[in-house]
């Protein structure tokens, strides 16, 4: 069996015969271990193996070209998504009292709904975490399914 792997030094793609244990960078001469090394494609023919390592030579290239593009946008994403949900999390006991207060202003009961608007939650799951610790500091109570008051 024949593979593609990606020297870990020099990140650059080359064949490998998958039976040995090792096999040497022809660009660095790093010796890549072959039992802890990645292999991003198998063959079991010898003939194919440039072809695929080929492949693999021009995915790394347009990898590192689209490197600073594609990482600032995850990037920015993810952190959008963590700051919402660990705004809800972060809030202490007296934050979560001021917020259930807001909840309940004029009203008898708040629901998930009214939770998911003032803190502009997107996902389901964050506002049952806010509730359930809500709930489970003692701030607000359930009278009846679904239904929240503050204590
Ligand atoms: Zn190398």
């Amino acid at each position: 069996m024949f593979g593609v792997v990606v020297c870990p030094k020099c990140h650059r793609a080359r064949g490998a015969d998958l039976s040995n244990q090792t096999t040497r960078c022809a660009h660095c001469s790093h010796i890549i271990d072959l039992s802890k090394a990645r292999v991003y494609a198998r063959t079991d023919s010898k003939e194919k193996l440039p072809e695929a390592v080929r492949r693999m030579t021009e995915k790394l290239a347009v990898n590192i070209e689209d490197y600073p593009a594609e990482r600032k946008r995850p990037l920015a994403r993810a952190s959008e998504q963590t700051k919402k949900p660990k705004k809800a999390d972060a809030l202490n006991l007296e934050e979560l009292r001021s917020l259930a207060t807001d909840l309940n202003r004029g009203k008898e009961y708040f629901d998930s709904k009214d939770v998911q608007l003032s803190l502009k939650l997107e996902r389901d799951e964050d506002v049952q975490r806010l509730i359930d610790k809500m709930l489970d500091r003692g701030v607000i109570f359930q009278p009846q399914a679904g239904r929240f008051r503050i204590v």
